[in-house]
């Protein structure tokens, strides 16, 4: 079964490799990035508190975040697998998490831990474009749309996230830093964990990820 969680720090790769793993594998992509800024679009009570702390570049509180997962991962759909992308951050949202899927008998088969130095990470989110409409991520120089400005996927008009200037990165980096890389000892205490470098190109990363799912698949 395919219950997977996806890690790493902003611009490790994982909004891409999501992408890739949700189009060749077809399990739900549950994005809680993404489901913040739909409802911060939409003006529901959970975006708007969201709202402030997103473009700082700091963490959503547990509780608001715990909550949309919740409500997301007892979907249907979610039944023959699930890809968590940006979930959990903390460990807290970690142990809710643990408890969840013992609940609904959807328990986590791999963590896919994508690695990057800082470096990297900064020139990748700043120069970061993504689509207004179905949030797919290009970079403006190492993976250009077709046409300039329009996503390869859904037409869709591509923009710079608020987030994504040095200074919120800066604060994320951080958050990165001291509240979620604790997750990495959780879940290679549970033997869950894959670490795959972040810098051997897209292609490979993604060849790598195959390769595990075929394993515990
Ligand atoms: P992402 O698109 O995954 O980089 O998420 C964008 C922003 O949404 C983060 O910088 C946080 O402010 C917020 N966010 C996303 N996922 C979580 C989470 N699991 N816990 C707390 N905040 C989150």
């Amino acid at each position: 079964m395919l219950n997977i969680i996806l890690m790493g720090p902003p611009g490790a790769g994982k909004g891409t490799q999501a992408k890739k793993i949700i189009a060749t594998y077809h399990i739900p992509h549950i994005s809680t990035g993404d489901m913040f800024r739909e409802a911060i679009a939409a003006k529901t009570p959970a975006g708007v508190l969201a709202q402030g702390y997103i473009e700082k570049g700091l963490l959503v509180p547990d509780d608001v975040t715990i909550d949309l997962v919740k409500e997301r991962l007892a979907k249907d759909d979610c039944a023959k697998g699930f890809l968590l992308d940006g979930f959990p951050r903390t460990i807290p949202q970690a142990e809710a998490l643990e408890k969840l899927t013992k609940e609904i008998n959807r328990p986590i088969s791999a963590v896919i831990n994508i690695t990057a130095d800082k470096e990297v990470l900064v020139k990748r989110i700043t120069g970061r474009r993504v689509c207004k409409e179905c949030g797919a991520p290009f970079h403006i120089e190492t993976l250009k749309p077709k046409v300039e400005g329009v996503c390869d996927y859904c037409g869709g008009e591509l923009m710079q996230r608020k987030d994504d200037t040095l200074e919120s990165l800066a604060v994320r980096l951080e958050a990165y830093e001291n509240q979620t890389l604790p997750l990495v000892k959780f879940y290679e205490d549970k033997k869950l964990l894959h670490n795959i470098d972040g810098l051997i190109g897209l292609e490979n990363v993604f060849k790598t990820v195959c390769d595990i799912f075929e394993e515990i698949k």
